[in-house]
């Protein structure tokens, strides 16, 4: 029997399944540490490290650990990729779900004014110090902090000896080692159904798999449902077609930040990073076709029979 452990941190419940005694304390442990790491990049906690980049923004550069630096830091390279991958977009994010929580859509004003305090040039990092430019601005990590999370939770787990363990963190797997001799057996979320039906399985280990899709998380008014991942250029929750990418990397973070930069993109432009960046991903789209890099396709199997791309 498997053993699953599990709190809520980042947004998400997250869990740990592990085949030992030795595996639940260890990941008792991590857990321990990805609460410290919610406490740090977390937008909601007043006390967090984010937050005080956000209070001080116009005023004075933070100071923050070594930790949030990284983060910050790693998610301005994935604005180099996309520039609609953005952290700054904090303030149309605070605007739409505070809205969709009373049921209703933003003001175009309010989303223009939001809209022209986003861009990722006036954050300024520099020798573990942190400054958004102009006052009002803000930061949001909820696009890369759980990746960052998962990558280091596994190493606790690997650091403390633990062979096989699955990490579920909200959509950020990672598959430890094997599942009893076997390899994991990964299901591919089906974003037109209710989670948990899939349309293919990926076999796997030693590496993250990690799912956006505009399905997830949203909000229905009317018949149109408003999820969280915002176009900066709109204002909007982004609409281009994709329903939704999973990306597959050694590195959780990275496959964290590119699932969410390839959904922004679109279809042929999250094509041109995933050939570019030599990444493996699948896309599916509103019209139910599945594009996926060929080393993927290998270990695929379908469950459903939607039409299939190489990439
Ligand atoms: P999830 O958190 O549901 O697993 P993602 O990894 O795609 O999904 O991250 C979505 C989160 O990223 C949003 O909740 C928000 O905090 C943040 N976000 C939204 N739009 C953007 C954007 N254009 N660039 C960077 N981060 C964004
Ligand atoms: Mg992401």
């Amino acid at each position: 029997m498997m053993d699953i452990k599990g709190i809520y941190a980042l947004g998400s419940d997250l869990y740990i399944k592990t085949d030992s005694f030795f595996g639940k304390i260890a990941s008792e442990l991590a857990f321990k540490k990805v609460l410290n790491i919610d406490k740090k990049m977390s937008a909601f906690r007043d006390d967090s490290e984010v937050c005080n980049i956000n209070k001080n923004a116009g005023h004075r550069e933070v100071s923050v650990s070594e930790e949030t630096y990284y983060v910050i830091k790693r998610a301005k390279e994935f604005n180099k990729i996309s520039s609609r991958f953005d952290i700054t977009i904090r303030p149309l994010v605070e605007l739409w779900s505070k809205k969709l929580k009373e049921n209703k859509i933003p003001d175009i004003n309010d989303i223009e004014k939001a809209k022209s305090l986003v861009n990722s040039d006036d954050l300024v990092i520099n020798n573990n110090a942190i400054y958004l430019n102009r006052k009002e601005q803000m930061i949001d990590l909820g696009a890369i902090a759980k990746g960052f999370a998962t990558d280091i939770s596994k190493d606790i787990l690997k650091a403390l000896n633990i062979k096989n363990a699955l990490l579920d963190f909200g959509g950020n797997l990672y598959t430890l080692g094997k599942n009893k001799s076997d390899y994991w057996q990964i299901g591919i979320q089906n974003p037109f159904l209710n989670t948990g039906e899939i349309i293919g399985i990926i076999k796997s280990t030693d590496e993250s798999i990690v799912t956006s899709g505009i399905n997830e998380r949203f909000t229905k008014i009317g018949d149109k449902k408003f999820h969280h991942i915002i176009d900066k250029q709109t204002g909007f929750p982004v609409e281009n077609g994709i329903m939704s990418v999973t990306v597959i990397d050694s590195s959780s973070l990275d496959a964290d930040a590119l699932s969410t930069t390839i959904l922004l993109e679109g279809l042929e432009e999250g094509i041109k990073i995933v050939r570019e960046l030599k990444k493996q991903a699948i896309i599916i789209t509103k019209e139910k076709e599945i594009f996926i890099t060929k080393s993927l396709l290998n270990r695929f199997s379908n469950t459903i029979d939607f039409q299939i791309y190489e990439i």
